[in-house]
C-alpha cells in the first residue's frame, strides 16, 4: 500500500530540481563564502542569488534579507531582536492567542524578563480583529507579532489591515509568512509588515533553513553574537546548500503559485463537503473561505483526535492532530481551544493538509475509510452511546 501524505504543513518531501541544485554545494563547492579566494566567492555569490529570489518574491530589497537556521529562529530573531532593541521605548508587545509556538514561546519568554503580552483572541474562525489590536496599543507598545495564516487551523489574518494601524501608530508590525510563502502572494508593502518570517522546509526546500524580512529601517538586536555574517545580523558560516535550495524553492514555488492553489483549493472544499455528508457531528475548524489551500482541520465529535491518526496511519494515511500524537502531551490544542470549541471537541480534531503531489485518488482513499474508523472508534465511547440513548 503506497504511503498517503497529508501532513504538508508539518513539512513537504524536498522536490528533486532542488535537491539537484544543492548537491554540489554539498560535495564539490564547499567552500566558505567569507573567504577571498574565487573558490569561496562562487559560494558567495550563490548565496546572494538566492538571497535575491526570496526578496524577489516578497517584494523587498535583497539586503534586507537575513538568512536564520528556520521559520522558529526568525521568529525569535523578530521578536526577542526588537524586544532588546527598543527596551528603553517601550516594553509592550501584541500578539494573539494562536500563533505557532515559535511566537508564543519567546513572548512568554519576554514576559519573564519584564515586557507585557497581549494575547488577543479571536472569533470562531479564528480571526483577530485588527479593531482589537488598535484598541489594544499603548504608548509602551513597540511590536505587535499576527501571523499571515495560522498552521492548524489554515485561517488567513486580515494582516494588511492590521499592518495600516501598526503603521499609523508608529509600531512595528512582524507577521510570520511561514505557511504562506509559496503559496499564496505574500507582499511585505502589501501587508505592511516590517518582519516577516518564512522557512524553506514548508515549500519543498531543506529543513534547517529561514530567512527573516528586516525592513530598513527597522533596529533590531542580533540574537546570535560572533562573525559578520548576514550584515551582523546573525552571526555563523552560513548553511550555504540549504540557503541555495531555499533559493530554488521559491523559484519553483513562483511558476504555478495561483493554479496550485486553486487545485489545492478545490481538492480542500470537495473534502470537507463530502466528510459533512458522510460523518455526522463533524465540525470544520477555522474560516470556511479565508483559509489555506491546503487545509482541512475537522473536530469530529466522541473521538480522539490522537486514535483517529493511529487508525489512519494503519491505512498508510498520514494525517495530524492538534493533540498528543505528535507532542506526547495530553493538552489538547491551543488553536482549537481559541475558536471557543470545548476540550472533547478539540480533542476530536484532525487536520489533512495537502500539497504539490497529493492527487485526487489520495483524497478519495481518505473519504473511503474515514467514515468507518469514526464509526468504529465511536462504537467502543461510552459517551457516544449514553447520548444516543
Ligand atoms: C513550521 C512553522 C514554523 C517553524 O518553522 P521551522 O522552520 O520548522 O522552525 C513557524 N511558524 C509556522 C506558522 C509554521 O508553520
Amino acid at each position: 500500500m503506497k504511503r498517503i501524505y497529508l501532513d504538508y504543513a508539518a513539512t513537504t518531501p524536498l522536490h528533486p530540481e532542488v535537491f539537484k541544485v544543492m548537491k554540489p554545494y554539498l560535495l564539490e563547492n564547499f567552500g566558505n563564502p567569507a573567504t577571498l579566494y574565487s573558490y569561496g566567492q562562487e559560494a558567495r555569490q550563490a548565496v546572494e542569488s538566492a538571497r535575491d529570489k526570496i526578496a524577489g518574491l516578497i517584494h523587498a530589497k535583497s539586503e534586507e534579507i537575513v538568512f536564520t537556521g528556520g521559520g522558529t529562529e526568525a521568529n525569535n530573531l523578530a521578536i526577542k531582536g526588537v524586544a532588546q532593541a527598543l527596551e528603553k521605548k517601550g516594553n509592550h508587545i501584541i500578539t494573539c492567542a494562536i500563533e505557532h509556538h515559535s511566537v508564543l514561546g519567546p513572548c512568554q519568554a519576554l514576559e519573564k524578563r519584564g515586557f507585557a503580552v497581549t494575547y488577543l483572541p479571536v472569533d470562531e474562525y479564528g480571526r483577530v480583529s485588527p479593531e482589537s489590536v488598535g484598541n489594544a496599543i499603548t504608548p509602551k507598545t513597540i511590536l505587535i507579532s499576527i501571523m499571515h495564516a495560522n498552521n492548524e487551523i489554515g485561517t488567513l489574518q486580515p494582516v494588511a489591515e492590521i499592518g495600516r494601524i501598526a503603521r499609523q501608530k508608529g509600531i512595528y508590525f512582524h507577521t510570520d509568512a511561514v505557511q504562506t510563502l509559496g503559496h499564496i502572494p505574500v507582499d511585505v508593502d502589501e501587508l505592511g509588515a516590517d518582519l516577516l518570517s518564512t522557512s524553506a522546509h514548508k515549500i519543498y526546500g531543506p529543513k534547517g533553513v529561514g530567512a527573516l524580512y528586516i525592513r530598513e529601517c527597522v533596529k533590531l538586536a542580533p540574537l546570535i553574537d560572533g562573525g559578520e555574517q548576514e550584515d551582523r545580523r546573525r552571526a555563523g558560516t552560513e548553511n550555504v546548500p540549504g540557503i541555495i535550495g531555499f533559493g530554488r524553492a521559491v523559484e519553483l514555488a513562483e511558476v504555478d503559485m495561483s493554479g496550485e492553489a486553486q487545485r489545492l483549493t478545490e481538492l480542500r472544499d470537495r473534502l470537507i463537503k463530502d466528510l459533512q455528508a458522510t460523518i455526522e457531528d463533524i465540525h470544520l475548524n477555522g474560516h470556511p473561505s479565508a483559509r489555506l489551500p491546503g487545509n482541512v482541520n475537522i473536530s469530529i465529535n466522541y473521538v480522539e483526535g490522537e486514535a483517529v491518526c493511529l487508525n489512519l496511519d494503519l491505512e498508510n494515511i498520514c494525517a495530524a492532530t492538534g493533540s498528543a500524537c505528535t507532542t506526547g502531551s495530553i493538552e489538547p490544542s491551543h488553536v482549537v481551544l481559541a475558536l471557543g470549541r470545548n476540550r472533547q471537541l478539540a480533542h476530536g480534531s484532525v487536520r489533512f493538509t495537502m500539497g504539490k503531489w497529493t492527487s485526487a485518488v489520495e483524497i478519495n482513499r481518505v473519504k473511503k475509510v474515514l467514515p468507518g474508523i469514526v464509526a468504529r472508534l465511536r462504537s467502543m465511547s461510552p459517551l457516544y452511546r449514553q447520548d444516543r440513548h
